[in-house]
């Protein structure tokens, strides 16, 4: 299996190279050469979602040193579920696929967990660990400090701005055991971000502590994301002999464009809408055919305040890139469907996924009919407590796996905003 860039001015490469590059060479992002044919029996027979996310991306490993690898990396990437549940007991042919079971509460834990399990691998056969390096302004930062921590042949490296996010994020940020380390910067998320890139930009740096990034471009958090598309859509094709459409709030498409790979391989999914918040670069482009980017706007779903989706140009490298909608939902409207949603059927959704449920309201009555929908539920409701109690008139409570991230001790350096200070920060970090 071989990974093209989508700008088609880079050289093809193998799954480790793609994984550890991030983006390619031209500016472009990887996207397989060819899918891989799939016998769909055998998806058929699997339960869980580990077994099937073996059989599924086992081959996108091939030729690469990660062939074979895939049973055990799916296995402990793969260690808690996406259930379907149904919100409304009236309505039979919606369902939820709650993504957000993981240990910090988003969806972001499957491929963050995949990705780190792939540079594991990687890292444990080279002569230098990978280290990940992370600038994030919250949510990100959380899944990969989680999902690295206790590996070997790598480590993570997470740069945050001092006294910008909130305390549980940073505590979220700080709390992991070796491999991971957390680096609080005097600065904004800007700096941390400038740091990154300058260090990424270094060559002697970059070499000497085989830098790679873990942000949403990478490939290896696409791969995993069909995983889930997949299990739903067999399961509910399994039970109705139909293709169920799916509803997937947007913000870097990477869940859509997982979807859409996941049809493309063969797995019985339907019609694809996309909901976004206010922010309007893919309703534009939807209605319009001119795709134009924008500055991003604040939202109360501010994990998909995106005016620039990073994912947008691997729709032109798929065959089967068909989106059947796009539903813009300003934060009014989120507010609303969340209340409506609570009030109706006691389901308490994060604004997130209340952009999903909207989108499905807004879906023509005989198309909704038609067949059973699936909708994205990327976060859980306790992350948003601020803007979701308010609405509810009720508290959430956090689940165990978030309550249990603040009881952890927290471990964290402050340094200065300067390239020096991170190298000095990276030559002095634990060892992996
Ligand atoms: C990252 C994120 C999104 C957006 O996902 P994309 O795959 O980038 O479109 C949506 N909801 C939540 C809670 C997120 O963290």
């Amino acid at each position: 299996m071989l990974y093209q860039s989508t700008r088609g001015q880079a050289p093809k490469v193998t799954a480790d190279a793609a994984l550890k590059a991030g983006a390619a060479p031209d500016g472009g992002l990887y996207l397989p050469e060819a899918l891989p044919g799939l016998n769909l029996a055998a998806l058929e027979a699997t339960t869980g979602l580990g077994d099937l996310g073996c059989i599924m991306l086992a081959p996108f490993f091939a030729d690469s040193p990660l062939d074979g690898q895939a049973p055990a990396i799916c296995a402990d990437a793969f260690n808690f579920p996406a259930p379907l549940v149904q919100p409304d007991p009236d309505q039979h042919d919606l369902q939820v696929l709650e993504l957000f079971h993981g240990p910090t509460g988003a969806f972001k834990d499957f491929g963050a967990r995949f990705l780190f399990r792939c540079f594991s691998a990687l890292g444990q056969g080279a002569e230098t660990p990978i280290t990940v390096l992370v600038a994030t302004s919250g949510d990100t930062g959380g899944a990969v400090g989680c999902a690295a921590e206790g590996l070997p042949g790598t480590r993570a490296v997470i740069l945050f701005p001092k006294s910008r996010i909130s305390a549980f994020q940073e505590h979220q940020l700080c709390c992991w055991e070796p491999p991971v380390e957390a680096l609080r910067v005097e600065g904004d998320f800007d700096t941390c971000q400038a740091l990154v890139k300058a260090a990424f930009a270094d060559k002697a740096l970059s070499a000497e502590h085989a830098l790679t990034s873990a942000n949403s471009i990478s490939i290896g958090r696409l791969l995993p994301q069909m995983v889930y598309w997949a299990r739903a859509a067999l399961d509910v094709y399994a039970r109705t002999g139909k293709k169920p459409g799916l509803v997937i709030p947007t913000g870097n498409l990477g869940n859509a464009l997982a979807a859409l790979m996941a049809r493309e391989l063969g797995l019985p999914i339907g019609p694809v809408v996309l909901a976004t918040n206010a922010n309007a670069t893919l309703a534009d482009w939807h209605a319009s055919g001119q795709y134009e980017a924008r500055p991003s706007i604040a939202t109360i779903a501010n994990a998909m305040d995106v005016g620039a989706p990073s994912n947008f140009e691997r729709l032109a490298g798929l065959a089967e890139a068909r989106i059947d909608g796009v539903e813009r939902v300003t934060d009014e409207a989120i507010r609303a469907r969340m209340k409506q949603v609570f009030e109706t059927t006691g389901y308490v959704a994060c604004p997130h996924t209340a952009t999903a449920l909207e989108a499905h309201a807004r879906i023509p009555a005989d198309q909704k009919a038609e067949r059973p929908w699936v909708l994205g539920a990327t976060a859980h409701p306790a992350k948003f407590a601020d803007v979701v109690e308010p609405v509810i008139g009720r508290t959430v409570d956090l689940p165990p796996a978030l309550a249990d991230v603040l009881e952890r001790p927290v471990r964290v350096r402050d340094i200065p905003g300067s390239s020096d200070a991170l190298a000095r920060a990276l030559e002095s970090g634990v060892p992996a």
